[in-house]
């Protein structure tokens, strides 16, 4: 990888000045060659799908964690917090084993805040967050802007609470593995929630139209993107993913998720974890323990434990690779609609490796903040259209009419019903103005 960045920058500044620095380019890249040979072997490189899973599984993550040394107390008030002692096995909080009593006990003393909003709606709420300092890229903090303004959208038009969490809750979490103490707190501070739906900053929605299938959730904890075959059989460090899923507020996931923590804290387990996750998992790259991999490392080593309740979801794009949908938005406006929610139209849009608010992506950051923009637009077209705009352009920031004003401004036809949407309908509640009246 980095001997590809060197061709490629010492091209940019020298290619064409002397001969010298031309045999060095050679002598790199003949060094490139013997490398790749070497590491990737002949014939690993097939479908075009499948190329895009080994880039994938080459790129996912930056082999440093730009999110670790940087994101401890000590930079605020000068004081670390002590370190806590190894000889005690981590643990996310005191041992809790009837949940799911108090939890009921909760809810049946508290009838005005149901955890289900409808017959098959369960009330819920889309966490995400980033880092509590400035993102090191300055720009990054832009996209971080555009990502949850796009994450409210949705959360509006779809009745869905939203929480953005910028506090790192447990030092030894940082980076990824940040998510499971705020997942637990949120799932104990909030009984009246269902289901948690966690996102990365990363992931931006591309579908608004599109309502989860919540029916089909009903017997199960926990819904990822990902495929059982992947996961069961080839035991894939992508066959799930665990940037987009949605978790109940049950014992289940209190359990699930004091499982799922070990290998999180940093330093010495994390990295000695990697090892035991690169071991077993196909094609996953040396780098620390990171939280998608120990998720399919738990589902395989303890299925029967935890398979029954998992749901992997591949019908839609809870989670959706953008290598593989960026360039096909103009392919999906001119023959298909919001509402999809697949391949045709896909819900989740997810930027996985490119990391806008850090230093170390694993793309070139212009190619990165570009399809974001696309992306975003993508997005904003469909809360734009409620009010009658349009982006010029999947590119352009700016925007246009697509219909004339009017003095009748309620009888404006709604084309993709988001204005007010069914799936936004809650409780009847009797309206002021009708008891009033
Ligand atoms: N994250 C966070 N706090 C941090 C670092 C990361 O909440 O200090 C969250 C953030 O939402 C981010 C997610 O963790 O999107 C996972 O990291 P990332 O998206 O960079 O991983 P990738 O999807 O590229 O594998
Ligand atoms: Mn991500």
């Amino acid at each position: 990888m980095w001997l590809g960045r060197c061709i490629r920058e010492r091209r940019g500044r020298q290619l064409g000045h002397s001969l010298r620095s031309a045999k060095l380019t050679l002598l790199c890249l003949a060094l490139t060659l013997v490398v790749l040979r070497g590491t990737i072997g002949a014939g690993q490189f097939g479908t075009p799908e499948q190329d895009l899973n080994q880039i994938r599984f080459r790129l996912r993550r930056p082999l440093v964690d730009t999110t670790s040394s940087s994101s401890s107390n000590a930079q605020d008030d000068g004081v670390e917090d002590p370190p806590r002692d190894p000889s005690q096995p981590y643990s996310l909080g005191p041992k809790i084993s009837d949940w799911d009593e108090q939890r009921s006990e909760w809810l049946r003393r508290h009838p005005d805040r149901p955890s289900f909003v409808g017959p098959n709606k369960p009330r819920a709420l889309l966490v995400t967050g980033s880092s509590p300092k400035p993102c090191e890229n300055p720009v990054g903090d832009h996209y971080l802007l555009k990502s949850i303004k796009n994450k409210i959208d949705y959360c509006r038009v779809h009745g869905i609470e939203i929480f953005y969490n910028m506090a790192l809750l447990d030092d030894e979490m940082a980076g990824f593995w940040a998510k499971l103490p705020l997942i637990r707190s949120l799932l104990l501070a909030h009984p009246e929630v269902e289901f948690l739906w966690w996102m990365d900053s990363d992931a931006m929605f591309t579908d608004l139209a599109f309502e989860l299938p919540w029916e089909r959730y009903a017997p199960y904890n926990l819904v990822m993107h990902g495929w059982n075959e992947m996961v069961y059989d080839d035991r894939n460090w992508i066959g799930l993913n665990t940037g987009s899923f949605l978790l109940r507020n049950c014992q289940w996931s209190l359990d699930l998720l004091d499982a799922w923590a070990p290998m999180g804290p940093k330093g010495k387990i994390r990295i000695e974890a990697g090892k035991v996750l690169t071991a077993f998992l196909k094609d996953r790259p040396v780098f620390e323990a990171d939280d998608q991999s120990a998720m399919v490392y738990l589902l395989v080593t303890q299925r029967d434990r935890w398979a029954e309740k998992v749901y992997l979801e591949s019908a839609y794009y809870l989670h959706g690779y953008w290598g593989i949908i960026v360039d096909r938005y103009e392919e999906m406006i001119e023959n298909y609609h919001p509402g999809l929610g697949d391949h045709r139209w896909p819900l989740v849009t997810h930027f996985v490796g490119c990391k806008p608010c850090g230093k170390f992506g694993d793309y070139p950051v212009e190619r990165c903040l570009k399809q974001m923009d696309r992306a975003f637009n993508f997005g904003d077209n469909q809360v734009l259209q409620m009010y009658g705009f349009t982006h010029k352009s999947l590119a352009s920031r700016r925007v246009k009419r697509i219909r004339n004003e009017t003095s009748s401004p309620l009888d404006v036809k709604d084309d993709l019903g988001l204005l007010h949407p069914a799936f936004k309908a809650t409780k009847r509640i009797p309206s002021p103005w009708q008891s009033w009246s």
